[in-house]
């Protein structure tokens, strides 16, 4: 039987597990996804400890994204975002680190119909999710702009993100009125009715993605259908990553619906 499973603090309500174990039993392998909870200072044992152990592929959650770095070989995208959230065990050498809240965005972005190459896009947070997510849109040639509401660390991530720029909150009305992309990639809107962004700023040229998938519907999205934009919920970028990491631990292709009907079911 083949573990996979996830390392995060706490990690009690996890959907990765229903979302992961539904695509095993779609292509019958003989494989589980289990949830890990090492304490802060073990994350170091809990990596070696799961390579020594033959485990197969570990995503990663907060508080543990940043500091997992130090202990696999990160590729190229995930040491420019500066976080792992998906580990590889299967090569010979050591284990190596990957992001793949980067694609997710990209992925369920254009699930929502979006053209991402030569798009303007406006991302709100500069966090662990808004860097994967401004590195990854600027990747498939959208010109980023970075809105944070501390602005230094906006301005700090624009300076590593090809071609981006960034700004305080006040600016987002001037940055949307001539955008085709918005992305929510701060906490606001999580189990409070509550947007980042003003309603009279949205309009229907947008397609907008939340990160934010519970609940599902954000006012954010709530607004922005109102006015006409196509919008994305943060459970298509949540089954993305899940996409991304399972085909480099399986070799497999995913069963895509199979997996969204499991997400879907348990929100
Ligand atoms: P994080 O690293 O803690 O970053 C939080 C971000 O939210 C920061 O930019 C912060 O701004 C901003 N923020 C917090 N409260 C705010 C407020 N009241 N007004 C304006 N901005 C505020 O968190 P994260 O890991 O990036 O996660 C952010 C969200 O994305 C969470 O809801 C998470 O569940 C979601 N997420 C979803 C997926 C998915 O697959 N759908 C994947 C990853 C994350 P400051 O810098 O000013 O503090």
């Amino acid at each position: 039987m083949h573990v996979f499973g996830l390392l995060g603090n706490p990690v009690g309500h996890s959907l990765s597990p229903p979302m992961h174990e539904a695509a095993y039993d779609e292509l019958g392998l003989d494989a589980r996804y289990v949830t890990f909870e090492p304490a802060p200072d073990d994350l170091e044992s809990a990596i070696r400890g799961a390579n020594a152990l033959g485990i197969r592929g570990l995503n990663v959650t907060i508080p543990f994204k940043q500091d997992t770095l130090a202990y696999v070989e990160p590729d190229d995208l995930a040491s420019r975002i500066g976080a792992v959230n998906t580990i590889d065990f299967s090569g010979e050498g050591p284990p190596t680190g990957h992001n793949t809240d980067a694609a997710g965005a990209v992925r369920a972005l254009e699930r929502g119909d979006a053209d991402l190459e030569g798009a303007t896009a406006v991302v709100v947070g500069a966090g662990g999710a808004g860097r994967a997510i401004a590195f990854g849109l600027a990747d498939v040639g959208a010109t980023v702009a970075i809105v944070n509401r501390t602005k230094s660390r906006a301005y700090d991530l624009a300076t590593a993100v090809p071609d981006a720029s960034g700004h305080g909150l006040e600016s987002l009305p001037d940055l949307l009125s001539d955008a085709d992309v918005l992305v929510n990639a701060t906490s606001v809107g999580m189990e409070e009715d509550v947007s980042p962004v003003p309603a009279e700023a949205l309009h229907a040229d947008l397609t907008v993605l939340d990160a934010v998938y519970s609940p599902l519907e954000t006012r954010l999205l709530r607004e922005a259908s109102e006015r006409g934009a196509t919008t994305v919920d943060g459970a298509w970028m949540l089954l993305y990553q899940g996409v991304e990491a399972f085909e480099r631990w399986t070799g497999e292709s995913a069963p895509i619906e199979v997996m969204n009907g499991a997400l879907r079911s348990r929100l």
